[in-house]
């Protein structure tokens, strides 16, 4: 694989809706977009069924998580530096090759300025560099030439929720014997520029920001590199300074769960600094198993009420940013504190606000999309809030 450039330039999102997955930038894939893009066409919903034996259950929570046999909220008794939340995907990928269970993982690369490159990784040792979350749209999926170059047969992937629904619509056609698919929970991603950008705007020290996260408690925490954790009320960011951070294609995502993998990973549901695993299947329990005896368990919280808040949220869809004055700022975020919802609530409201918030985007801005693309879990949302 090519090193990348540490500015990239994403064509393909200037010329159509695009995450930059990386599957377009070969020539046959792109001819078969229509069918294996998540934007052209809704992936998920007709290979949820094949890959976990069953489709989403609608009048339960996995109209909001996607299908699940189990979920979890746990810990690893011994965390890892340098990880993005305590390092549970990158201990199941050390087990999974000390185990020679797969012959390759294909996960992203830190580059200097955290932008990532996606490379195949054959031994623990170069795991190191691609813990924590990158600052950009990895085209990830332009490894898959060199994975049947390398004559790779077992392979385990990392991604976001649009990387991994092309790679499963592609999955036929890499002739793998084995295939194990962590997903990352993505609730948005921006380009490295807009990354660059919001950082600049957000924090009070940009220049020593390591590493930052959207958090559970409607904050986003700044880890600054002399160990200070930096923490900025949702209410009080500069949302007029930053618009148009968030690309069309992360605007257009009805898959912030990662529904396709066989292991979703996030943190979103579970208290803070705990991290929150969906097993979606057999091939899922089998990566859950890797690392079972070396986790803690707490229970999950589920309080407050999201309809509530969605209503409100809703009153601004559409509407300019606004900025609010810094005292009623402080008042909104100490209510959210004490009252607001918690656990899978704050993970049933999020999924709500970014489903209706890209659905009114696709109406304004690509109205074909919206029979095309919107699955049928989204649509029971818009229903619930009487959205047309
Ligand atoms: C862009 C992005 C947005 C996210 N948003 C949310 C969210 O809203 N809610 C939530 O609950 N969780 C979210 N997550 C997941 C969360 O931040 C952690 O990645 C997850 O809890 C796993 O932590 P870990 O310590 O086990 O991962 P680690 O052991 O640190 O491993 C991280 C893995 O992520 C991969 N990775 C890093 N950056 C990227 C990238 N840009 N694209 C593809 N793969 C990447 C690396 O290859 C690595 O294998 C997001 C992750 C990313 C990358």
């Amino acid at each position: 694989m090519t090193q990348a450039p540490s500015t990239p330039t994403y064509p393909l999102m200037q010329r159509r809706l695009c995450s930059n997955c990386g599957a377009c930038t070969q020539p046959d894939h792109e001819a078969q977009v229509e069918d294996l893009c998540g934007f052209q066409t809704d992936v998920v919903t007709p290979l949820e069924p094949k890959l976990h034996g069953r489709p989403r259950d609608l009048s339960s929570d996995e109209a909001y998580f996607g299908v699940f046999q189990k979920m979890y909220a746990s810990k690893l008794k011994n965390p890892k530096e340098d990880a993005q939340t305590n390092g549970t995907i990158t201990t199941i990928l050390e087990r999974l090759l000390e185990q020679g269970k797969v012959d390759a993982v294909l996960v992203t690369r830190k580059n200097s300025n955290n932008t990532g490159t996606p490379i195949l990784v054959r031994n623990k040792r170069e795991l190191e560099n691609c813990k924590g979350s990158r600052w950009d749209m990895v085209p990830l999926l332009d490894a898959v030439p060199e994975i049947q170059k390398q004559g790779i047969k077992r392979l385990a992937v990392v991604g976001v929720g649009c990387q991994i629904s092309t790679l499963r619509a592609l999955e036929a056609q890499l002739g793998l014997e084995k295939l194990y698919v962590i997903g990352l929970v993505c609730t948005d991603n921006m380009t490295a520029p807009n990354w660059k950008r919001f950082i600049q705007v957000t924090s009070r020290t940009p220049w020593s920001v390591r590493k930052l996260e959207f958090m559970p408690d409607f904050r986003v925490w700044f880890w600054h590199e002399d160990g200070s954790i930096e923490k900025v009320s949702y209410f009080e960011m500069r949302m007029d300074k930053l618009q148009d951070c968030f690309p069309d294609a992360c605007l257009s995502c009805f898959d912030q769960m990662n529904a396709l993998a066989d292991l979703t990973v996030g943190y979103m549901a579970v208290p803070l600094a705990w991290q929150w695993l969906l097993v979606r299947n057999q091939r899922g329990q089998e990566l859950f198993d890797l690392i079972a005896a070396d986790l803690d368990h707490t229970e999950f919280v589920d309080s407050g009420d999201r309809i509530d808040a969605m209503k409100r949220l809703l009153k601004y869809l559409g509407k300019p940013p606004t900025v609010l004055p810094r005292l009623l700022a402080r008042i909104l975020d100490n209510r959210i504190q004490s009252s607001g919802p918690k656990g899978l609530e704050f993970a049933r409201l999020v999924v709500e606000n970014k489903q209706t918030r890209n659905w009114y985007f696709l109406k304004q801005r690509y109205p074909k999309k919206i029979a095309k693309i919107i699955p049928p879990h989204t649509q029971q949302i818009l229903d619930r809030y009487n959205l047309k």
